[in-house]
């Protein structure tokens, strides 16, 4: 039994409101403007019951204005209503830039996966489609994986929302398994979209021989493990990795194949007996790397350590990596941070393929996906690089963009 707690329609997120503040100077943003992306249009909210315990779920949809709201859902023991808020917003701002015919939403239960059986990860995947699902669905809000959910948890909650809408609905959920309507490709999907995003900094902004641009990633699970085996089958330097264990590190470059061999062998990169081993973070603060690529958590760089920057660009594939106040101080730095909402979009387009091949019944091979994804990752890069204009961050550029859309949708159907 759930018990779903309603709806609080008056919500204000606090880092969407200090984040817009900050890039409202630099774009021109009004007030009203400003007000409309700090709310959001709906929180849901309800406790889930898993044998004795409950625990506290969230699905907050932040602005419907493109399409029907998209975002994953995240299990995890720090989940809060302000950072599943904060999710959704930049979500909202993705899918505009990305220009998919989607909103923005997210969803999390406060709860430590880790400690749960299979049986009662079952049982909690299912209690949250059944608090949830009259707020969700193919053309309302399409949920998607996100930290420690996966394929077999969006299977679970496909079968849970058929079964409570006499349907089949492949396109309620992205991210599924293949057998149930996934998309081929999606497994690499971010690391693939941040690969391209790289690619195309290096040669049309660093203009650098790739063999010469030296990346360090914090992170090596699905994002950063992905992103570091294709940057380093492309040519690209990969001098430095982390994982929650331990930082690795070579000034003249790793054996990046190797790496991964060993951490997909052991789970952990604590007993790589090569290289130099430093902090997890220490990875963000080299000097001599051209590019830092957060892929772990949220708020890595913040105003206690952001002076430590000293890598020129930052992709952030993590969401949110950095914290606002941090984000001013590299703007006055005059490091060039890629915002996540381009760096990280890959998942996203892919999911939004997902959905369109469910929705038409139509499927397409692992290259023909990838193929259609970049076409979608080039684009949005070009179009933040040509209103990049004076003194405009890529973040400015890229949520400039992002806001204009929806603000145009808004418009439109007369809601500013
Ligand atoms: P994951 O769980 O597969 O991997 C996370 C990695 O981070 C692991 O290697 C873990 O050891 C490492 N880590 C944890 N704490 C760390 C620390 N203190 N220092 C260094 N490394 C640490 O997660 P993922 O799917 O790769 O996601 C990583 C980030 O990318 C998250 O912020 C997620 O929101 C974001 N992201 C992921 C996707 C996706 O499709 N996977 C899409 C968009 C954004």
């Amino acid at each position: 039994m759930e018990m779903n707690n309603g709806e609080n329609m008056d919500f204000v997120c606090m880092y969407c409101k200090q984040e817009l503040e900050n890039v409202a100077q630099y774009l021109n943003l009004s007030e009203d403007v400003v007000t409309l992306l700090s709310r959001v249009e709906h929180v849901h909210s309800a406790e889930l019951e898993v044998g004795e315990q409950r625990y506290r779920a969230y699905r907050v949809q932040h602005n419907s204005a493109l399409g029907p709201t998209k975002g994953g859902i995240r299990f995890h023991p720090d989940v809060n209503v302000e950072e599943v808020a904060t999710l959704a917003y930049l979500m909202s701002l993705k899918t505009a830039l990305l220009g998919l015919p989607f909103g923005g939403a997210k969803g999390g239960v406060n709860v430590n996966p880790k400690l749960l059986s299979q049986e009662q990860l079952e049982e909690l995947s299912r209690a949250y489609v059944r608090a949830f699902y009259k707020h969700m669905g193919p053309w309302k809000d399409v949920p998607a994986p996100d930290v420690y959910t996966n394929e077999q948890v969006m299977a679970w909650m496909l079968d849970e929302y058929e079964k409570l809408t006499h349907t089949h609905a492949p396109g309620f959920i992205t991210g599924k398994p293949l057998i149930l309507g996934g998309s081929e490709g999606r497994d690499v999907a971010t690391a693939y979209g941040a690969y391209v995003i790289i690619k195309a900094l290096v040669e049309s902004v660093i203009k650098k021989d790739r063999r010469e641009v030296r990346v360090s990633i914090q992170g090596f699970g699905n994002a950063g493990l992905n992103l570091a085996k294709l940057l380093a089958e492309d040519g690209f330097n990969v001098v430095a990795v982390s994982d929650s264990s331990t930082g690795i590190y070579n000034p003249h470059g790793l054996r990046t194949f190797d790496l991964i061999e060993f951490k997909k062998k052991h789970k952990s990169l604590k007993h790589w007996d090569y290289d130099t081993k430093i902090g997890s973070e220490e990875v963000l603060f080299l000097e001599d790397v051209d590019i830092v690529v957060p892929s772990a958590l949220g708020n890595v760089i913040n105003k206690h350590n952001v002076d430590n920057v000293k890598a020129p660009y930052v992709v952030e594939v993590a969401n949110a990596p950095i914290t606002p106040d941090a984000d001013v101080v590299l703007r006055e730095k005059g490091v060039e941070v890629v915002p996540a909402i381009l760096a990280n979009a890959g998942g996203v387009v892919v999911s939004w393929l997902e959905w369109v091949q469910n929705n038409t019944g139509y499927y397409w091979s692992q290259e023909e996906v990838l193929e259609k994804a970049s076409v979608k990752m080039n684009n949005a890069f070009k179009a933040v690089v040509r209103k990049k204009k004076g003194g405009m961050t890529w973040r400015d550029s890229a949520y400039a963009l992002a806001i204009e859309r929806i603000v145009q949708a808004e418009t439109m159907r007369g809601h500013v």
